[in-house]
């Protein structure tokens, strides 16, 4: 036993608490840890498994490390027994390589979860913009469960909330050909679903060009489904669509999904107002509990549309999440009429609320006093003309 480098208690523990005492391999996730089934003990069922052996015939072993490297923690992956074993039979597939990649894809997991983001589906995570409008150097958002961009106008807010989107509604980038024929544009966006994969938007020479971890596709099926409110919606009585018809439009979906969503009685949504349903072809709205009676989308001010809007894109969002990562991309304009103390309101809201997708937001300004924990906030800031910086802020 003398020739095993084997792991101490302590790297032990090390090793299962950064895996949150789940195993390792994707998808798999068993728990490792639990009661035992009589009186106040615990089972633990997990190993801490060699990434390179810990004897010379074992596998994956590797001569140049020392017996100190051999035996540290970053050698080591937390897998439940039935993975430890499988992993240790086949060191031709289960590779050093792969392993790593495992547990450091299993620990960004982990730390998603422990901020209470669950990864589901998948979550983006990055998105890295370089020689865009005002934003010259490969500028880095990491994007949080929530984020909230902050700047004045023409700082490239809106650029990031396009290009966001403009995986799903292409149009959004087209227009971008004519626009930015300064050489090569860029933005990377990245997907973490347990493993990452990059989404590269390319603009060369008025083409625009899509790849997937480095990989040319000729066209983008988007990973992930947008939200996108960016204007104030706007009913035009000129026209010979119905209300519920232009007022889907505006959240890109059928007035039959949008009907679906706005009918459902279930949990869904933010919850910035108290009711909503749509009846003898009107949307009508409860504000808050102390109104008697519902008043129709129309016949409300501004700021209370906007509040609408919002509670619909979220509910909208909340459906979407089911089938695919979901980011809801609110933008100053859409809630421009909105009074500070309803702006922070929403804020709070957000920041506070378990949804089950992403939310991107604009402002030109917010109160910093506001606790925004679970925010990543982000400022453009304009250093010299036409150049923007974008500085991350602590929260
Ligand atoms: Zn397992």
């Amino acid at each position: 036993m003398s020739n095993r480098d084997n792991f101490s208690k302590g790297v032990k523990r090390i090793l299962a608490s950064r895996a949150g005492y789940k195993c390792s391999v994707p998808d798999c996730d068993q728990l490792t840890i639990g009661p035992a089934s009589e009186g106040e003990g615990v089972v633990l069922s997990g190993e801490a498994a060699h990434i390179t052996a810990a004897a010379i015939e074992g596998p994956r072993y590797d001569e140049t490390m020392v017996p100190e490297e051999r035996k540290s923690a970053s050698n080591g992956i937390w897998m439940c027994k039935d993975h430890a074993r499988i992993v240790d039979r086949d060191e031709v597939h289960y590779t050093v390589d792969l392993l790593r990649e495992w547990k450091e894809n299993h620990e960004k997991k982990i730390k998603y979860e422990q901020q209470g983001i669950k990864i589901g589906k998948g979550f983006l995570t990055k998105i890295k913009i370089s020689n865009m409008a005002r934003i010259k150097d490969a500028e880095i958002i990491e994007l949080g469960k929530n984020t909230l961009l902050v700047g004045d106008m023409g700082t490239g807010k809106s650029i990031i909330c396009e290009l966001v989107a403009g995986l799903e509604k292409n149009q959004l980038l087209w227009r971008w050909r004519e626009k930015w024929n300064v050489g090569n544009t860029y933005a990377e966006i990245e997907l973490f679903n347990g493993e990452t994969t990059s989404f590269e938007i390319n603009v060369y020479e008025k083409q625009i060009r899509y790849l997937v971890n480095s990989i040319e596709y000729p066209l983008m099926v988007s990973p992930y489904n947008v939200v996108y409110l960016n204007e104030i919606f706007k009913f035009n009585s000129e026209i010979s669509k119905t209300f519920i018809e232009q007022y889907a439009e505006h959240f890109n979906i059928t007035p039959n999904d949008l009907l679906n969503i706005i009918n459902n009685k279930s949990n869904l949504g933010i919850k910035l107002i108290t009711d909503l349903f749509y009846k003898d072809e009107r949307l009508l709205v409860i504000e808050d509990l102390s109104q008697n009676s519902p008043l129709p989308y129309l016949a409300l001010s501004s700021s209370e549309k906007q509040r609408v809007d919002i509670e619909i894109g979220s509910k909208i969002s909340h459906v979407y999440s089911n089938s695919k990562p979901t980011i809801f991309i609110i933008e100053h304009d859409s809630f421009s009429s909105m009074d500070k103390h309803n702006r922070e309101n929403l804020l709070n809201i957000i920041n506070n609320s378990k949804l089950p997708f992403q939310i991107l937001l604009t402002a030109y300004n917010y109160n910093e006093d506001t606790e925004l924990n679970n925010f990543s906030i982000y400022e453009h800031k304009e250093i010299k003309p036409d150049f923007v910086q974008i500085i991350k802020k602590d929260s």
